[in-house]
C-alpha cells in the first residue's frame, strides 16, 4: 500500500468540500486563515513520513494541545490522583459549557473540555514553576522540534476574549478544583491553545499514542503501554466535540481536534496523522479534515476494529 498515492487521492477528493466549511472567528488571527488551505501528514511506527498540501505551514493547534497537558498532568500526579478532579465520560454538551459544570459539582465531564483542561493546567502549574515553559519543553522533544513556540498575538486574543473560560475557571475555583489562582491558570491555558503547529510536528508529537507510550524521538517511555491504551481511549470516546459518536462512526480512530481546523489522530501500532482545513463544521471540528481521515480509513481498511 502506498501512503503517497492514497494521500494525493485524498487530497484531491476533499477539494469539493474544503469551502464548505467556516473558518472559526472568534479572534481576528483565526478570522484571517485562508479557508482554502489544506495539509495532511502521516508518520509511520517504521519511520516513514508522508505529506501533501500545507503540511509545513504553521496554524494555532488550540484544543489538540489538551491531550499534551492530559499526558503531562498524568505524568506528575498520576491516574488515581488525576481521575479524582475530572471524569471520562463524553460530554454530550458543547465544549465549553457552564451548565454541565454547575450540575456536576465542578467536576469536569472528561479532560477535552475547556473545564477539564483547566484543571489539567492547574496541575501542572501546582507541579511547576513556569507552567508555559514546562508544556513548551515537552511538546517540542515529542515532535522533535526546538522551533515550536506559541503565537503571542493568538493568547493574547484568547485572554482579551476569554470571558467563558474565565467563567469556567472561576466555576472550578468555587468548588475547590483549582489549587491555584485563577488569572495564573488562565494564563497557561491561554498559552496552550496558542501553540503553533504544522502537520509533520502534531503528527510526530502523537507517536507517544500510537507507539505505545514510546516517543521515537527521545526513545523515552512518556506513558506506560497501559496508560497510552487508556488515552487513546478517551480520544476517540470524547476527542471530536460533541461531535465524538459521529467522528468515531465514520473515521474509526482516536483523536483531538480543535477549532484552529487541525486534527490529530493514530492507529495505534501503525501510524500517527495530523490534517489540517481550516472550515469547521457544526461542531467546530474540521469539515474536509474529519472527511480527509474517513478517507484514510476506507482507502487503507486501517481500523481499530
Ligand atoms: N481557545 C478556545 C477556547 O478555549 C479553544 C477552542 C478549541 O479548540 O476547542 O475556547
Amino acid at each position: 500500500m502506498d501512503l503517497q498515492i492514497i494521500l494525493e487521492e485524498i487530497y484531491k477528493e476533499v477539494q469539493p468540500f474544503i469551502s464548505h466549511g467556516k473558518v472559526a472567528d472568534y479572534i481576528p488571527k483565526l478570522a484571517a486563515v485562508p479557508l482554502e488551505k489544506f495539509g495532511m501528514a502521516i508518520q509511520t511506527l517504521d519511520g516513514d513520513l508522508f505529506t501533501i498540501g500545507d503540511a509545513v505551514e504553521n496554524f494555532s493547534i488550540q484544543s489538540i494541545s489538551k491531550a499534551y497537558t492530559l499526558t503531562l498532568a498524568l505524568q506528575f500526579i498520576g491516574e488515581d490522583r488525576l481521575w479524582k478532579r475530572v471524569g471520562r465520560e463524553p460530554s454530550g454538551n458543547p465544549f465549553n459549557s457552564l451548565v454541565q459544570l454547575e450540575y456536576e459539582n465542578g467536576i469536569p465531564r472528561n479532560p477535552f473540555i475547556n473545564a477539564g483542561a483547566l484543571v489539567l493546567v492547574d496541575i501542572i502549574l501546582s507541579n511547576s514553576k513556569n507552567p508555559s515553559q514546562t508544556l513548551l519543553d515537552y511538546v517540542r522533544q515529542r515532535s522533535d522540534n526546538p522551533g515550536i513556540d506559541f503565537d503571542a498575538e493568538v493568547a493574547a486574543s484568547e485572554k482579551k476574549t476569554g470571558f467563558r473560560n474565565s467563567a469556567l475557571a472561576n466555576f472550578l475555583k468555587s468548588f475547590g478544583n483549582l489549587e491555584n489562582n485563577v488569572d495564573s491558570v488562565l494564563d497557561a491555558y491561554f498559552h496552550q491553545c496558542s501553540l503553533s503547529m504544522n502537520c509533520i510536528d502534531l503528527a510526530k508529537s502523537f507517536m507517544m499514542l500510537a507507539n505505545h507510550g514510546l516517543s521515537p524521538w527521545s526513545g523515552k517511555q512518556v506513558l506506560t503501554e497501559s496508560q497510552a491504551k487508556r488515552i487513546n481511549s478517551l480520544m476517540l470516546t470524547c476527542g471530536t466535540y460533541d461531535a465524538v459518536g459521529d467522528f468515531a462512526y465514520r473515521v474509526g480512530l482516536p483523536g483531538k481536534s480543535g477549532v484552529g481546523g487541525g486534527i490529530a489522530a493514530f492507529v495505534p501500532g501503525k501510524l500517527s496523522v495530523c490534517v489540517w482545513s481550516p472550515g469547521l463544521n457544526s461542531y467546530g471540528n474540521s469539515l474536509a479534515g474529519t472527511l480527509a481521515l474517513e478517507l484514510l480509513t476506507t482507502k487503507t481498511g486501517m481500523s481499530i476494529f
